[in-house]
């Protein structure tokens, strides 16, 4: 496999079951084509036989988190912003004030959503790599009384960071405020119970960890706080507390929602509890990220991040110093071979990240590091170590 390859005549392309490339992204993903086959269907919103998938969907996640009869879900059409942005609004007050715990890009758009929709806050920004940690957390709520809600980002997809959550639960419980979770790219696949971090909120989508196609996010949130949401929300569509009591009235949502795409998630949770539920879907990621990091370090890569902090999501690495690297060809061939990877998303050095969720085994992991070296050989990047000044 070392043998060089000419730039325009891939030696092994490998390619999903579709024909598609793999997308080593993370989300949209690669889906089952069991998943996919469930959107060939259409379905009257209205409908009995609706109104059931979405009851089930439901349940099924409330169960995810252990939520019992405290918590419930609510879905909501649009991208996972749409139900950030959503949650932020309804469930902070207009006189309440937020911690958002950033370090980087998802923690940024929290900020930015709060500006929007005028809710006062302040932020511990921990720049691109490093982990807002429980004992800072503890500092500025002891310090900051009007502090009412802290929002923290579980697995921070910008880097790949997955951040200490349960240290920062603790400190958010010890002080009495409440916590707001971005598990966006994290539910699913890393667990998260309310037993053990009471949230009054968490919000993730359909097309991460799930592994459903892209349409709606979804929220679960304690009964007791989506209660008293009524009335927060500056938005019409975006409203939690409203979706929630007409959804939970009719069956409904309120406007049109994306069924193929409900309908898809809901065989995608299926194949998520005959894979093991969430523990058997962290082995699979798990054992994806770790033949990823092992042939990328042995290629010569090096990732952004220690150990202790790599997901098993997303992978960051460094784009190798060598004067023959350049990214948009590195990605180009790379996707010839049949892979989609993706680009980093640092401030101030050049980087590219892998993912490790979606419809991926081994053998893609081992293919996506094949291609890649095959791409180095081709581009004659004979050198991958990053520049000595990251
Ligand atoms: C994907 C993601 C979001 C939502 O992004 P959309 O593009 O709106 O779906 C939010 N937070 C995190 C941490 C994410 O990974």
């Amino acid at each position: 496999m070392t043998k060089t390859a000419s730039i325009a005549d891939p030696v092994t392309p490998v390619s999903s079951k579709s024909g598609d490339p793999y997308l080593l992204t993370p989300g949209p993903l690669t889906t089952s084509l069991r998943t996919k086959q469930a959107m060939l269907r259409d379905w009257g919103s209205w409908d009995g036989d609706f109104k059931a998938v979405t009851a089930e969907i439901r349940t099924r996640l409330v169960e995810m988190c252990d939520g019992g009869n405290e918590y419930d879900c609510v879905p909501m059409q649009g991208s996972g912003t749409f139900s950030v942005e959503a949650a932020l609004a309804s469930f902070i007050p207009k006189d309440g004030k937020a911690l958002v715990l950033m370090n980087g890009a998802y923690g940024q758009r929290a900020s930015k959503t709060l500006q929007y929709i005028d809710r006062d806050y302040v932020a511990l920004d921990k720049g691109d790599y490093l982990p807002p940690m429980p004992e800072e957390v503890d500092a500025i709520l002891a310090q900051d009384k009007e502090i009412t809600h802290v929002i923290a980002v579980h697995c921070e997809t910008s880097s790949g960071i997955l951040n200490p959550l349960q240290g920062i639960s603790d400190a958010v419980q010890k002080h009495g405020r409440k916590l707001i979770v971005d598990s966006m790219s994290a539910f699913g696949a890393v667990p998260l119970s309310v037993k053990d971090i009471p949230f009054v909120c968490m919000v993730s989508s359909a097309n991460k960890c799930i592994e459903g196609v892209p349409g709606f996010g979804f929220i679960l949130a304690k009964k007791s706080e989506l209660e008293a949401a009524k009335g927060n929300s500056h938005s019409l569509s975006l409203d939690v507390h409203d979706q929630w009591a007409v959804m939970n009235k009719t069956g409904q949502w309120r406007f049109t929602p994306p069924t193929h795409t409900v309908v898809a998630f809901l065989e995608a949770l299926k194949q998520h509890e005959a894979e093991g539920g969430v523990e058997g879907r962290l082995a699979r990621y798990a054992g994806n990220r770790d033949i990823l990091i092992e042939g990328m370090r042995k290629m010569g890569f090096e990732t952004l991040l220690e150990d202790e902090w790599i997901s098993p999501i997303i992978t960051t690495f460094f784009c190798p110093k060598h004067e023959n690297f350049d990214f948009q060809t590195f990605y180009n061939e790379i996707k010839k071979r049949g892979f989609i990877i993706y680009p980093g998303k640092l401030t101030n050095i050049a980087s590219f990240r892998i993912g490790c969720i979606g419809q991926l085994h081994a053998d893609t992991m081992h293919g996506v590091l094949r291609a890649i070296r095959e791409t180095c050989d081709a581009m004659g990047v004979t050198d991958r170590s990053p520049p000595e000044e990251r």
